[in-house]
């Protein structure tokens, strides 16, 4: 049995509040946001991090999903209030804390740059 909080999510092992889900993807709810929207977007299959991708159409799953999810959110960029940013924490160095591919979609405060 995987050791893996983001797999023990997908098999339904530890409860978590989703906001898509089908075979290949699934999106939840942050347990710690860091911002008054913070999602995970994370593929089904156990892949430790966007450096262990070897197949490329994995991007376009995740993130046409990520797009697809803020779409739904209304979520466009477009006026000062709704823009977003999407965030994959890569490696010790990068900030990962869970060693299973996620992206993170965060939105509803203005966020700063450079990163902390
Ligand atoms: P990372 O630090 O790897 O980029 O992001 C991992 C994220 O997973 C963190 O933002 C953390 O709050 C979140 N997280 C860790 N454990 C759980 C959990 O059991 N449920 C949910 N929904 N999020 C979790
Ligand atoms: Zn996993």
């Amino acid at each position: 049995m995987s050791e893996c909080v983001f797999c023990k999510i997908a098999g339904g092992e530890i409860p978590a509040e989703f906001v898509y889900k089908d075979d290949k993807v699934f999106v939840i709810r942050d347990v710690n946001p860091q911002a008054p929207t913070h999602l995970l977007i994370v593929p089904v299959q156990h892949i430790v991090s966007a450096a262990e991708v070897d197949d490329p159409s994995l991007w376009s799953l995740l993130m046409g999903r990520a797009m697809e999810v803020a779409r739904g959110m209304g979520l466009d960029g477009k006026r000062d209030d709704n823009g977003f940013r999407l965030v994959i924490n890569t490696g010790i160095q990068g900030g990962q804390t869970v060693p299973h591919l996620h992206l993170h979609l965060l939105s509803g405060r203005n966020f700063g740059w450079p990163p902390g």
